[in-house]
């Protein structure tokens, strides 16, 4: 995240040192807007003096991804099937679902990276203006990405972006909690790990591919349902699962506050949160508060997750005497590209798994779900 920081703010420099397309005078453009407006500017065929693009290749000669300076005059018309760029990888892969082989799917955030701070490099911000569709969560989740959406699309009008969760729910189904706090005007936004929500992302995404690409609407509509019988059986196992969970230890502590839409679904309760409303580190006066609730909770265990530091969970662990967990997980799949469980619905198994089974649970409904994709 650091490295995209400097990444950005290198390129911000080089640019602003060559430049014949920017107005930098007023202080006004963000680092990512000025990267963005002047690869946009490239793309029109215009002469753009060269150091910024001379930064782009020099940055990323490494990089097998990176997007060669031949790949800004793609129109994003010009190839045949639909070149989609998506956010976090559980959202990427159920668009995959629904589009398999017909789309040409990109996801931005790499695995491991916390979604909320995520900045794009250059070589991303060609990929969004290369694009025909840009599908994000929204509510506040890849703001980055979104502004750089909203960039390419201010110059690029056939560029489209769909925001999932903004027409997945209405703004009085919002959920403000711990690290989402109402006054700070953006509300939860992990609905994905609500199976019912994630149901209605596969059918948003079916419904603007069909659009977009009405030759392969029955193609996107059979993946949808196979999908969806799929989504189904989830969403009725994790309900069967917590009911096995004795109710008093329905409760969820979690460090990175993302369970809010899933604990509303499935009849559990989110306590509270580690992490700061800022992504900071909690203060000794709040992690003296956490402990001080487990105990009169008695809450058997708190979980972490692989993107988020577990130092502070251990010693929340370690005074309070609850289990710690490390290995929830909201944006990450589980397993390398390749295993059958890298996937949305193999996320969400081992999710239940990491999840009921400390609290005295058992997943003995989920055991049947198949979790590798379903698009043919
Ligand atoms: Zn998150």
């Amino acid at each position: 995240m650091i490295y995209a920081g400097v990444v950005i703010f290198m390129a911000f420099i080089f640019i602003s040192s060559g430049a014949t397309t920017l107005s930098m005078a007023s202080g006004k453009e963000s680092p990512n807007a000025a990267l963005i407006s002047s690869i946009i500017h490239r793309r029109d065929g215009s002469t753009m003096a060269s150091p910024a693009l001379m930064f782009l290749s020099t940055a990323h000669a490494s990089e097998s991804s990176f997007a060669s300076e031949d790949t800004l005059n793609t129109s994003p018309q010009a190839t045949e099937k639909l070149d989609v760029v998506a956010s976090v990888s559980p959202i990427t892969n159920i668009i995959k679902n629904i589009g398999g082989d017909r789309i040409e799917l990109t996801g931005l955030v790499p695995e491991g990276v916390n979604s909320h701070t995520f900045e794009l490099v250059p070589s991303d911000v060609i990929k969004v203006i290369n694009a025909d569709l840009v599908i994000i969560n929204g509510l506040g989740l890849e703001s980055n990405l979104e502004d750089a959406a909203l960039e390419a699309q201010s110059k690029y009008p056939k560029l489209q972006i769909l925001k999932l969760a903004e027409n997945t729910i209405t703004p009085a189904q919002w959920l403000f909690d711990f690290s989402f706090p109402k006054e700070k005007g953006d509300p939860n936004p992990h609905l994905w790990l609500n199976v019912a929500y994630a149901m209605k992302f596969a059918n948003l995404t079916r419904d603007k591919l069909s659009e977009m690409d009405p030759q392969n609407a029955g193609y996107y509509s059979e993946n949808t349902e196979r999908y969806i019988s799929l989504l189904k059986k989830l969403d009725e196992g994790i309900l069967q699962a917590v009911q096995t969970v004795p109710p008093q230890n329905r409760k969820l502590l979690t460090y990175h506050d993302s369970w809010a839409y899933f604990a509303t679904r499935y009849n559990m309760t989110v306590v509270g949160a580690v992490q700061p409303s800022d992504f900071g580190e909690p203060t000794p006066r709040e992690l003296v508060r956490l402990i001080d609730q487990i105990k009169s909770e008695r809450i058997p265990a708190i979980f972490a997750s692989e993107v988020f530091p577990t130092q502070v969970v251990n010693q929340i662990a370690k005074e309070s005497g609850a289990k710690i967990v490390e290995t929830l997980s909201d944006d990450v799949l589980p397993g390398n590209p390749e295993e059958p469980r890298h996937s949305y619905i193999g996320m969400m198994l081992e999710n239940m798994e990491s999840m009921l089974t400390p609290l005295g649970g058992n997943i003995t409904s989920l055991t049947d779900i198949d979790p590798r994709d379903t698009s043919h």
